[in-house]
């Protein structure tokens, strides 16, 4: 269960003790207090005959979510924010990372647009395309660490997967290096319809995504390796100290692993440890923070087990 979904049903079972609570206090002071409210300090045994307190009939409501706005795409810092400002920006300006969440996912924030490839929070898989499908990045920037041929990210991102490899290397697990990054809708082409003529389409849809459906063309997706001694690659990536350092620790550098075990039926892709998704620090935080593995849960989203056709 959510949470915040068992907090606030604790709280309103509190509420409700409470108030039989009091309404037992004021059936007892009836019965126990004289003139004035004041408590007899020997009260008449006769005088005994207890009134019942009548039932609570109904349990008091209790809104908790006072803090998110009915509508935040109204308000002008939101807009203001998604003009002018970056991603964290917006977030903040929805009250942070959770309260963005739970909008998005409830329906409230029209203005955030989960198909905008160029958004930290864009949500890429087997259901939803990218749009447009032959999208590409408008800024790329080459990590500090890479393995030849690993291609670009996203600048930000870029920098973003250095200071998370240097942080996994003062962690004591050696530094992290990009395998593979942006992908363009092309080289999708090539790679997937080489699989599928190699193996099938079957096949092939499991090697490979279909082009305009990987998140490694949005430029924020890097498929890493570990680097303590030696680079290896992404298959054992999950099975390295770097690799349970990332599981753990990835969400303060903005870094998801975006297809973990158990959630196939959701995401559509059997576990990748190595492949991470960026999504910025505040939602990378709410994620981690509300205990979610999939960006589609996260947001509300349906499962995309499979394409459409
Ligand atoms: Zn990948």
């Amino acid at each position: 269960m959510d949470p915040r979904v068992t907090f606030r049903l604790f709280v309103t079972i509190g509420l409700a003790v409470a108030l039989i609570g009091a309404l037992w206090a004021l059936a007892d002071g009836s019965a126990g207090a004289g003139p004035g409210g004041l408590a007899k300090a020997d009260p008449d045994p006769k005088a005994a005959a207890v009134t019942m307190p009548a039932a609570a009939t109904s349990l008091p409501s209790v809104q908790l979510h006072a803090t998110i706005a009915s509508n935040p795409c109204a308000q002008a810092a939101v807009q203001q924010a998604l003009s002018s400002g970056g991603e964290d920006a917006v977030v903040a300006a929805f009250g942070g990372g959770a309260a963005f969440r739970a909008a998005v996912a409830a329906g409230n924030a029209p203005c955030v647009n989960l198909s905008d490839p160029n958004r930290d929070w864009v949500v890429v898989n087997k259901a939803r395309p990218l749009s447009p499908l032959t999208f590409a990045p408008t800024s790329f920037g080459d990590p500090a660490l890479t393995v030849d041929g690993a291609g670009s990210l996203r600048s930000d991102v870029s920098q973003a997967l250095d200071r998370l490899s240097a942080a996994a290397d003062a962690a004591g697990v050696g530094t992290i290096a990009l395998a593979s990054g942006y992908r363009s809708y092309d080289t999708q082409v090539q790679t997937y319809s080489g699989q599928v003529a190699q193996y099938g389409q079957a096949q092939g849809d499991a090697l490979s995504a279909r082009p305009g459906h990987s998140e490694h063309q949005t430029g924020l997706a890097a498929d890493v390796v570990s680097c303590a001694g030696g680079c290896g690659d992404i298959d054992s990536f999950g099975g390295t100290a770097a690799g349970a350092w990332v599981a753990a620790n990835g969400w303060q550098y903005g870094f998801i692993v975006r297809y973990v075990a158990g959630q196939t039926p959701i995401t559509g892709y059997d576990p990748e440890p190595w492949h991470l998704r960026y999504v910025g620090v505040p939602l990378a935080t709410a994620y981690h923070d509300g205990g979610y593995t999939t960006l589609e849960q996260f947001f509300g989203l349906a499962a995309a087990p499979a394409y459409a056709g």
